[in-house]
């Protein structure tokens, strides 16, 4: 039998300090505006646990819940002086899903329950009104038929539009009081001929089969996708919120609306809210009809409307948020149905955050807890008009890969891409995928569109990194490089087409669409200042070019934590001399090749310290197998034309390729196995490190501190052994400058023996740094580059139910990041550890990361401002619960 209670009446659940995790955001709310006084139609919330029992019992109310329901139904009788069912003053009620977390329209509601031919005329005498009575009931009986039920509402919506067609009415309550019975009896003929049975006339089923229909909402395709994409897990399960019915149309003095207590696009405190006289909210939720100004609710109903504002007020000083508020006014008298705190855009968000603080109602940290950091990545680039981009319809959808808004010709190559950028024209690179040497492309574009690809995609990461827009995996677009089209639905776009590109929203709009730029001062700069106040985590950027270093200096980066030296070599001028370093036969050959390489790298390296002077910049060694710097093999012209630039046969590059060939590259000859193979090229890319620190220590008056990471390392005697090839070249070269520098030698822990052996490994490294992107697939065994072809179905039967390249996995790649971090630390206890995979720029991640107690995380440059603001959150969470103990 049940000792717990899964069921609380609005008046009790304030006493029980539930909260939102047991009875949802709506019932939780519901009780609070009990406490506050706030005249609410009574009723009771069927808690979250209720969800998980119903699934765990295979989609059934346990008994001893459905008892309590009753009973509780019986208190609201009580409570209301009316009868569930009765035909004296029969009680109907509203029926509504809340989860913990506000997921506006995913799941279902019913309204108006506890109609049936013996109630419908009980309500009809009862209001005198016996049209409103038959209206109500119609409604009923479609929403139970399309909710309860499961199919599909045309049908019945259409046999109301015939209706007023064949007698010509516009409006819905031109339908007469007998043409309204006419249709009940005929909606339940229909849901006879559908189902094989009557429609239930007893309340009780009635309500038995809407409770289950809002709980298996919350497994509904569109619940899920919302879910998925705002991280909120399945496990939640959401709570129904039983009321009593009150009515916004029953006549003029009669209405219905919705209200904000601020304005939830701009953050302004003004009210801002909607009246639609004489009207149910669904209504208003189907577009059925358009509601009116407020100021119509002062004219009409002036006492209505002073009590109105009076309670929003008291509402907003009680809950210290913005409320987002539902309303009716039943007969002239006014009801709260339900309010939570305001769904705003990111620059509302952030404005009422320092509205709050300024008015006194919340502190700094709370302030930084009510921006989602996630939003601030909406306005950090420049955007487009919301005016004009309201003006454009999307022609295609694919992954918001990477924020911002561009503009331009489409362009099939990178080496088209450059050329019209150098002529002065906007372009979006449109690519099937993208491969490393796209990058030239991918600069000089304004957006990137990809028809293949992930989150994680070389494209998305590269475009994040560089801040660039791209939508990636847009995968109704058939894009056919060599006929440089792009098909949409049986439309051909070329390179004179102009296209509009959203990162934020995925979307892809025909023409050009006005920009607005971005500003980072005010209530954004404010925010800010909060987040490094109170955050303990540090935060670095990812950032491979001086343009990189300097976006993350403006973002607040306290450093880089990962810059890929790799990503260097693909310039035209450089990749020839890599190329001649793989295809050289000797060890001179090769060193003669680096060599050549090493003025480019020092080149490089002295810029980055000179555009991040005062902080610490961690470079790593080459990573990538060689074969990413050939061409295909089957890609005869680019094969042909390096064998002549380099002078040797085309045999000869065949091949090399031919010999690098992996059957899996990304477990294969990489990462400080290269150097295992070929100490040359670690011995040339140190050396220029340190020949670049010393010159920047010269021109910037201080000593730089170099961080040199060797990655992929799954052994202390393999990173011994890449240290000393690095050490011997440092130290060499400091000796022949007569300088000495204080640098660091430490590894990316990224293969998972590397994070077991953490505790030997620290003997000889001086730091570690998370590459949650190796360490994930290698743990999981998901290819980084193809998950994307499978986790959907993950997705869909709630195995994993977030990407683990964007998300940490907690109870696997996590444990690993946690085994590492103690060995680790208990070798070495001033071990400096960091996280520069993706999971570094995500906001559950960060939080994880800090419970871990690591030092910093690192992330592209455009994430740097979200990751400050994740950081300050996860620590006063912490702090909160460590004061709670
Ligand atoms: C990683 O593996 O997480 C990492 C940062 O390295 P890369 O993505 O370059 O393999
Ligand atoms: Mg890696």
């Amino acid at each position: 039998m049940a000792e717990k209670k899964y069921v609380y009446s609005f008046k009790e659940g304030h006493a029980a300090h539930l909260g939102k995790d047991i009875l949802g955001g709506k019932g939780m709310g519901l009780c609070e505006m009990t406490a506050a006084g706030v005249n609410i139609p009574a009723g009771f919330t069927i808690t979250t646990e209720a969800c998980t029992l119903y699934y765990d019992a295979g989609k059934m109310i346990p008994d001893y819940v459905w008892n309590d329901i009753v009973a509780h139904v019986h208190e609201v009788e009580k409570e209301d002086n009316k009868e569930f069912g009765g035909t004296g003053n029969p009680l109907l009620v509203s029926v509504r899903s809340g989860a913990r977390q506000s997921m506006p329209g995913m799941m279902d509601t019913i309204l108006n329950l506890g109609l049936n031919d013996i109630t419908v005329a009980a309500l009809a005498k009862v209001t005198g009104n016996e049209r409103f009575a038959y209206d109500s009931y119609r409604r009923f009986i479609l929403m139970f038929t399309n909710i309860a039920k499961g199919h599909p509402r045309t049908e019945m919506d259409k046999m109301l539009d015939d209706l007023k067609k064949s007698n010509g009415y516009k409006l819905d309550t031109q339908v007469t009081t007998e043409q309204l019975k006419g249709l009940v009896a005929k909606y339940k003929e229909f849901y006879k001929n559908i189902f094989h049975e009557d429609f239930p006339t007893d309340p009780y089923a009635q309500l038995k089969e809407a409770v289950s229909a809002v709980f298996r909402s919350w497994d509904n395709p569109r619940a899920n996708v919302y879910r998925q994409m705002n991280g909120i897990p399945y496990e939640w399960g959401t709570a129904v919120n039983v009321q009593t019915m009150v009515f916004g149309n029953m006549g003029e003095d009669s209405g219905t609306g919705v209200a904000f207590s601020r304005n939830p696009s701009t953050g302004e405190k003004q009210i801002y809210a909607e009246f639609l006289p004489n009207a149910q909210g669904e209504d208003v939720v189907a577009g059925v009809r358009t509601p009116l100004h407020i100021d119509e609710l002062q004219k009409r109903m002036p006492d209505v409307y002073r009590q109105f504002i009076e309670t929003i007020k008291r509402m907003e000083n009680y809950f210290h948020d913005m409320q987002d508020m539902e309303y009716t006014v039943e007969k002239g008298r006014l009801y709260f149905l339900q309010t939570r705190n305001g769904k705003r855009t990111a620059r509302a968000a952030l404005k009422i955050a320092c509205d709050l603080v300024d008015e006194g109602l919340i502190d700094e940290r709370e302030a930084c807890l009510r921006v989602e950091p996630k939003q601030l990545n909406d306005l950090l680039h420049p955007t487009f008009d919301p005016i004009d981009e309201k003006k454009h319809t999307p022609v295609l959808k694919g992954l918001p890969a990477s924020p911002g808004a561009g503009t331009g010709h489409l362009v099939f190559t990178a080496e088209e891409a450059k050329a019209e950028k150098d002529a002065g024209r906007k372009i979006v690179l449109c690519r099937a995928e993208t491969s490393p040497e796209d990058i030239i492309g991918m600069v000089n574009a304004e957006a990137i569109i990809t028809a293949r690809g992930g989150m994680t995609s070389h494209a998305a990461v590269v475009a994040r990194s560089m801040g660039k827009c791209c939508v990636a995996g847009c995968t109704e677009a058939i894009i056919d490089e060599t006929k440089k089209t792009m098909i949409i639905g049986g439309k051909t776009y070329t390179e004179d087409d102009i296209v509009s590109v959203d990162g934020n929203t995925g979307e892809v709009f025909e023409g050009s669409i006005n920009m607005v730029p971005a500003d980072l001062g005010g209530d954004f700069g404010r925010m800010m200042e909060w987040a490094d106040k109170y955050r303990r985590l540090k935060i670095r950027a990812n950032c491979n070019t001086p343009t990189d270093a300097e976006n993350a200096a403006k973002f607040g980066a306290e450093g880089i934590g990962l810059c890929r030296t790799e990503r260097m070599f693909f310039a035209e001028d450089r990749i020839l001399n890599m190329r001649s370093m793989i295809l050289s036969d000797t060890t001179e050959q090769r060193e003669a090749a680096l060599e050549r390489l090493r003025p480019y790298q020092v080149d490089d390296f002295y810029h980055m310290y000179m555009s991040c002077p005062d902080y610490l910049v961690c470079i790593r060694l080459l990573d990538p197998p060689l074969h990413e710097f050939l061409p295909d093999i089957h890609e005869d012209d680019k094969i042909e034309k390096i064998a002549e630039t380099l002078k040797v046969s085309s045999q000869k590059v065949r091949d090399r390729i031919n010999q690098l060939h992996q059957a899996n590259p990304m477990m294969g000859f990489r990462g400080v196995r290269l150097c295992v193979a070929y100490p040359e090229i670690y011995r040339m890319q140190a050396t220029a490190i340190i020949q670049a620190a010393l010159k920047a220590s010269k021109d910037l008056g201080h000593d730089v501190e170099p961080e040199i990471m060797i990655p992929l390392t799954g052994e202390l005697k393999e990173f011994k052994y890449a240290k000393n090839v690095v050490i011997e070249a440092v130290e060499g070269e400091m000796k022949k400058e007569n300088h000495v520098l204080k640098y660091h030698v430490g590894t990316m822990i990224e293969i998972p023996r590397g994070a077991l052996q953490a505790g030997n490994i620290a003997k000889e490294a001086e730091f570690f740094s998370f590459g949650t992107n190796d360490l994930t697939q290698l743990t999981m065994g998901f290819s980084r580059d193809d998950a994307g072809q499978f986790l959907p179905y993950y997705y869909d039967k709630k195995i994993y139910e977030f990407d683990p390249f964007q998300t940490v996995d907690q109870e696997g790649v996590g444990e690993l990041v946690k085994i590492a971090f103690q060995r680790g630390r208990a070798t070495r206890p001033n071990l400096l550890v960091g996280v520069c995979g993706e999971t570094g720029g995500d906001t559950a991640s960060i939080e994880f990361y800090d419970k871990v107690g690591l030092d910093y995380v690192s992330c592209s440059p455009f994430r740097v401002p979200l990751a400050r603001l994740a950081a300050a959150q996860a620590n006063i969470i912490h702090e909160r619960e460590k004061g709670k103990k």
